[in-house]
This record gives C-alpha cells, structure tokens and sequence, in this order.
C-alpha cells in the first residue's frame, strides 16, 4: 500500500490532470479513483449517464448499515476556452503559496484532500462510515448528481450528513438559492417588412415575453423580500441572459430565442414563475400569434431546475460541521449547488470546502495552500469523529 499513498497536493495535482470539462467525458478521472479506492479494499458503486459516457461514484469506506457521513463534490470543470491563462490549466503550477489549475477551488481539492485521506479512513476501524459521493454535470446544471442521490438507499443507510465541498472557505454554508434556468424559442412567420401584417415577428412577440418576465422581477423585489433571510439581494431574482433573432432589418423575424433563469428563495414553490410564465404564453401572447397564422409557436426547454438549500437549524449535519470547522456560525451563499438536491431526498447537507468561490470560473483559477492545510485538519478531525462515534 505505502506505494499507493498521495499527500494532498500531489492528488490535487492528479485530479486537475484529467481535462474533466463538462463537455468531455469524466471517466478517465472516475476510473482512476475507483482503482485508487480498490487498492485500500474500497469497492465503488459507478452510476453512468444515458450514453454511458459519464459517471458518478459511490463508495463507503466503514460499516454500510450506519448513518455515514457523505462527502461530496462534482468531477466536472467549466471550459477555459478564450480565457487567458499564464501556464497550462490542466498542470497544477506552485507558486507564491498558491495552487494553480482548473478545478483547484471549484472543486477539484476537496475530493483530492478527502482521497488523500481514503488510507487512513481504510485502515482505522470506523464506527461512522465515510461515503465519498463523486458526481459529473453539476456545472451545466447539476444533472448528473441525481442520478446518484436516487440510488443511495441501495448503498446503505441513510446519512447523517452530507457536507458538499464546495468552496466556502471552509465556512459553514446552510442556505442557497435554487436555479431553474430555461430556454424559450418564439416561432414567428417571415415576410419582406413591408406588409407586417402578414408576418409574425418572433422578435417582438419574444420581447413581450422579456417585458412580461421583468415585471415578475420587479414584483418578486417589491412584495417577496425577506431581509431577515441573509441573501443579498433577499427575495427571489428573475433575469434574462441572451437573446438572438432576426436576418435583417427589412424581414419580419422567423425565430428568436432567449435564455432566462430565476434564483429562487429556498421554500419557494420553484413551479410558480415556470407556470406563470406558461400561462401568460397560452392566454396572451400565443391568441395573437396564432390569430395571423396557426404554425407559429412559442417553446420553453427547461436547462437547470436545481432546488434552494434551506436552512435546517440544528440538523445534524450543521451541527457536526460547525464544529469539525471550528466554526460558530452557518452562512448563506448566492450560488447553487447540489446540496439542496441531497436535502431534497431526505438528507441533511451544508456546504463547506476549501477555496474561494472568486477563484471559480476565472482564468488562473488558484487556491490558497493554506485553504488545503484547513481542509486537511477539517478531514483530520473528521477521522477522529467517525473512530469515536
Ligand atoms: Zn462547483
């Protein structure tokens, strides 16, 4: 085994190796992970996508049949297309007290620091098992990890926690915001701009739609807000990214299609923008539409339906996690992970890992070896948690 031993940062340097963008497959990663845990006597549970290309991994190390503590983290990266980056981003570089690679904060490290750990968790006699939970997709939309929650029950018994390492700054993180993201295509009919009143314009009708989406906005900062929540701002956001349509100026547009999302309050019923929004097509817009000429058509393709994390004060999760971080204080977060969607199945889940999310998504992406340190020591009182109880 001594062979087969890493120290953190020389698995942090493995992991990032892998090009796991989310575009690629992450296998390569997966099924050296999976060999890795085999060599401690660890067996994993591989839950593959659709086409077979992707996989999540599932892994106890300790008794099956007692409440464990999962630590989470998803395998893919964002691309670094167009970004401009000072070394190669898949080849950690050291310097000035500082990792650098794509994934070291988002959220490569975690995973690595809790592998680099996996011996001595194998070699102690655990009462609490460890269950590593590694997902794929959850930087397009966290779609893989579902996969994987839907099949825990089979894996053993329920968790007491789930701590996704998300970079928090090894902050406590009980609350975020869900995501429910879509794509709507307006279907018009063209014509020459001369007679308009044959034509259907997509890009007008799309604009209704936008319109009909900021008022929402504008409702959900004027009537919802709840400054007591800690989210900044405190009240469910609505918003549109990009919109597209139209050939030229003198042709009444064929299509438009614009990608919008709301952030929602955790608790807040995620179908009521999605419904109101449907309602407004069917009743308002699609009449007018369909009164010049019935081929025409307004389509919604949802992207990302990722539920909020709320906060559960007292759950054993917080509990637990507070005080392997040494913390007294949970904290809210902007951005969504997967750990509502482990909530949602029933279990309980808080964010906290190492790193910054300023880091996340930005060319020389870095993390701070003093963040790898904090994490080791969480991880370090972690193994004493689980030998104990
Ligand atoms: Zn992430």
């Amino acid at each position: 085994m001594p062979d087969n031993r890493y120290s953190a940062i020389e698995m942090i340097k493995k992991l990032i190796s892998f090009d796991t963008t989310s575009r690629l497959s992450n296998l390569e990663l997966i099924h050296f992970v999976s060999d890795y845990l085999s060599s401690l006597g660890v067996e994993s549970n591989l839950i593959h996508d659709a086409g077979g290309e992707k996989a999540n991994l599932y892994a106890t190390i300790g008794p099956p049949d007692v409440p464990g503590i999962v630590l989470s983290g998803h395998t893919d990266v964002v691309p670094v297309d167009g970004q401009a980056w000072d070394s190669d981003p898949f080849e950690v570089v050291e310097k000035d007290g500082k990792l650098y690679g794509r994934g070291t904060s988002d959220m490569k490290s975690f995973i690595a620091i809790a592998l680099a750990m996996a011996p001595e968790f194998a070699t102690t006699k655990l009462k609490t098992p460890i269950h590593l939970a590694l997902s794929f997709d959850e930087e397009v939309g966290c779609i893989g990890a579902p996969l994987m929650i839907a099949k825990m029950d089979q894996f053993g018994a329920k968790p007491r926690a789930v701590i996704v390492g998300e970079p928090t700054l090894m902050s406590v993180v009980n609350a975020h915001k869900g995501v429910c993201s879509f794509y709507t295509t307006v279907h018009g009919l063209e014509r020459h701009s001369s007679e308009i009143d044959r034509g259907v314009n997509a890009v007008a009708y799309a604009a209704e739609l936008v319109h009909f989406l900021s008022g929402i906005s504008d409702e959900m900062r004027d009537q919802r807000s709840q400054p007591e929540s800690g989210f900044n701002p405190p009240y469910t956001t609505v918003h549109v990214g990009t919109i597209q349509g139209g050939t030229a100026q003198n042709i009444v547009p064929l299509h438009c299609t614009f990608s919008w999302e709301y952030r929602l309050m955790p608790g807040a019923d995620a179908n009521e923008i999605r419904d109101r929004f449907q309602t407004y097509v069917d009743d308002v817009v699609l009449p007018k539409m369909h009164a010049v000429d019935k081929s025409t058509g307004i389509e919604t393709e949802v992207r990302a339906f990722v539920p909020g994390l709320a906060p559960e004060d007292g759950s054993s999760a917080e509990a637990l996690v507070l005080a392997l971080a040494r913390k007294n204080t949970t904290e809210v977060v902007a951005y969504g992970t997967e750990a509502g969607q482990f909530q949602e199945a029933g279990n309980p889940a808080v964010v906290c890992g190492p790193g910054s999310i300023a880091q996340a998504h930005k060319p020389n992406e870095f993390i701070e070896l003093s963040e790898v340190r904090a994490c080791e020591q969480f991880m370090r009182r972690l193994l004493d948690e689980v030998c104990a109880a």
